[in-house]
């Protein structure tokens, strides 16, 4: 999927938005764009380049098992920014992303802070609330598609 629109919604290609960042080619220069290149991991299933963004010293609270589990188990519909600031060192985005996990919908919204650190941005942590609704298979999939959710994105899980 080379030539595929980024998976954050930003409207550019992968390869002129969050591909090289994911690959490791290069860091992202803020937090918006880490904040966006997050989303790609995990909608693409990335959990290494979750963890490497995240402060160094906080890597060791994540449970890498249960991050994995638990992106295997997602399918993730778009991401959102409504508001982000950054002052020095100090990073925020506020967002929301919309993603399915087993036959629950959710609305996932949060404010993260990042972190400059020896050159890099990292994530620090999030205030995070999320409205869930059932999802059935005969829902349309809420990837816009108009096709029954059992037949597309549940589908490619
Ligand atoms: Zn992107
Ligand atoms: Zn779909």
């Amino acid at each position: 999927m080379k030539n595929a629109p980024c998976n954050c919604g930003s409207g550019l290609l992968g390869p002129s938005c969050c591909d090289p960042f994911l690959a490791g080619a290069r860091a992202p220069n803020s937090p918006l764009a880490l904040m966006r290149s997050r989303y790609c991991a995990f909608s693409k299933g990335l959990n290494r380049y979750l963890l490497d963004t995240t402060l160094p010293k906080l890597r060791a609270e994540i449970d890498e098992m249960e991050l994995q589990r638990s992106i295997e188990d997602s399918v993730w519909f778009g991401l959102e920014i409504h508001d982000y600031q950054q002052n020095g060192d100090q990073g925020e985005v506020t967002f929301s992303a919309r993603y399915a996990q087993k036959n629950c919908l959710y609305d996932h919204h949060e404010c993260s802070t990042f972190h400059l650190h020896e050159g890099r941005w990292y994530y620090v942590s999030g205030k995070a609330h999320f409205r869930q609704q059932k999802l059935r298979g005969a829902h349309p999939c809420p990837c816009g598609s108009g096709c029954k959710y059992k037949s597309c994105c549940a589908s490619k899980r």
